[in-house]
């Protein structure tokens, strides 16, 4: 053994810090869940939403084929004419009772594959828990869209920005058969609030954000995509520098709230003396 491979083996353990090393420089891939959540998948499906038109009637004519497709047998629907005066849907009939049960539901969404109106469509939102059985079962007055056509965010549940914006956007991303050639083609009446929502790109593999209006979904949900689709200036040198930057802001984001979060306890404390 020469001299070189004394020294190379003595200081041989070194080399169990290049790993270290290396990730140091790299972004951090975990999060401090739940302060800080990871943007969602862009066809994740969460916890439902029964939409409404832009006039502001309810989309669901009670027709209970969602309920007949349902694999779990989670959903219980009733319809009811519609009275003359008062109609709630444009149809003859709408959904009197309409319940989800969510010990039951696997998020498949074959109720919304299923539905002939888009009445019933899912968010991205799944953080909500019940500490009972009967919370655990959505009623009609809980999933019904709020005036701005937006999921009412009850109290139980952690909505986040975006989550509540791309309801059902998986399945509006082409024509209802399926086919990629209607990509970015609107096959869909428009919700309240939200007007016609945009259709989700990348199904015929294309990408073409201008064509498909996904540029806004895109945005949110980057760290999601394959390389090939991530903009140049968000890969190598200048995209390490735009995400230290973006880890500073988050970094004094949570000093900011972490400040706020002592000021609040040391003012609970001096009220309690
Ligand atoms: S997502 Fe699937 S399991 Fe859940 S209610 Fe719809 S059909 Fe049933
Ligand atoms: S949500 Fe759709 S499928 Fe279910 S009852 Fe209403 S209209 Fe029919």
């Amino acid at each position: 053994m020469g001299l070189l491979d004394d020294i190379k083996s003595e200081f041989s353990f070194f080399g169990g810090f290049t790993l270290t090393a290396k990730h140091l420089t790299r972004p951090r891939v975990t999060r401090r869940y739940p302060e800080e959540k990871k943007p969602k998948q862009p066809r994740q499906h969460g916890r439902h939403v029964l939409n409404r038109y832009e006039d502001g009637m309810e989309k669901c004519i009670g027709c209970e084929l969602c309920a007949g497709v349902c694999p779990a047998d989670c959903i219980y629907v009733r319809g009811l004419d519609n009275p003359p005066d008062h109609p709630v849907s444009p149809g003859e009939r709408y959904g009197y009772v309409y319940e989800i049960n969510y010990l039951r539901c696997i998020h498949c969404d074959m109720c919304v594959e299923a539905c002939p109106t888009e009445a019933i469509t899912e968010s991205k939102m799944f953080e909500f828990s019940f500490t009972n059985r009967a919370d655990a079962i959505y009623t009609k007055a809980e999933l019904v869209v709020d005036d701005d056509g937006m999921p009412q965010k009850l109290p139980w549940e952690d909505w986040r920005p975006g989550e509540e914006t791309m309801t059902g956007g998986w399945m509006r991303a082409t024509a209802p058969a399926g086919n990629a050639d209607f990509e970015g083609e609107v096959q869909w009446s428009a919700d309240l609030g939200a007007g016609i929502r945009a259709s989700e790109g990348g199904q015929s593999g294309h990408g073409d954000d201008a064509a498909t209006g996904t540029k806004a979904l895109r945005d949110v949900l980057e760290s999601h995509l394959l390389t090939a689709e991530i903009p140049a200036e968000h890969k190598g040198m200048r995209g390490r520098i735009w995400r230290a930057k973006l880890n500073q802001e988050r970094h004094k984001r949570q000093l900011a709230s972490m400040k706020d979060r002592v000021a609040e306890m040391r003012a609970a404390k001096k009220a309690a003396k």
